[in-house]
C-alpha cells in the first residue's frame, strides 16, 4: 500500500503533527479542517473500509472510542460536544480508502450533514 496516504503519514514517511499514538491507532489534524477542532483517528493497520474489517479488526474499536474520548478532553470539546463521523464509501463520501474517524468539534454542528 505504497501509496496510501494514511499508511504514510504511519509511517512517518509524510511529517505530521501526531496528537496520540499507541501501538494501533494514531491521531492528527485533518490537513483541510472542517471545524475548529478536526482530528483523524486512524487504525495503524490499512483497512480499507468498515465493511472489510475483520473480527480482530473489530477489536480496535473500543479503543478508537477511548482515543476520541481522551482528545476531545485533552482539546476542551469535552463539555461542549462533538461529532464523530465515519465516512464509507461512494455514497458516504469516503475520498481516503484507509478507515477512519473525524473527531469534529469547536462549533455547533449541523443535522442533516450534507
Ligand atoms: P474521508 O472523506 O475519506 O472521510 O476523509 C479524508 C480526510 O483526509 C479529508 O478530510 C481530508 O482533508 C484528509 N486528508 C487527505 N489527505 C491528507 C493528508 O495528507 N494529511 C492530512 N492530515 N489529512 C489529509
Ligand atoms: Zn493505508
Amino acid at each position: 500500500m505504497a501509496e496510501c496516504i494514511f499508511c504514510k503519514i504511519i509511517k512517518k514517511e509524510i511529517p505530521t503533527k501526531i496528537l496520540y499514538e499507541d501501538e494501533e491507532l494514531l491521531a492528527f489534524p485533518d490537513i483541510a479542517p472542517q471545524a475548529p477542532i478536526h482530528i483523524l483517528i486512524v487504525p495503524k493497520k490499512h483497512i480499507a473500509n468498515n465493511l472489510v474489517l475483520t473480527e480482530k479488526d473489530l477489536a480496535l474499536m473500543p479503543n478508537v472510542f477511548k482515543v476520541i474520548n481522551k482528545l476531545s478532553q485533552d482539546l476542551g470539546i469535552a463539555q461542549s460536544g462533538f461529532r464523530v463521523v465515519n465516512n464509507c464509501l461512494k455514497d458516504g463520501g469516503q475520498a481516503v480508502d484507509h478507515m477512519h474517524f473525524h473527531l469534529l468539534g469547536g462549533r455547533s454542528m449541523k443535522w442533516p450533514p450534507g
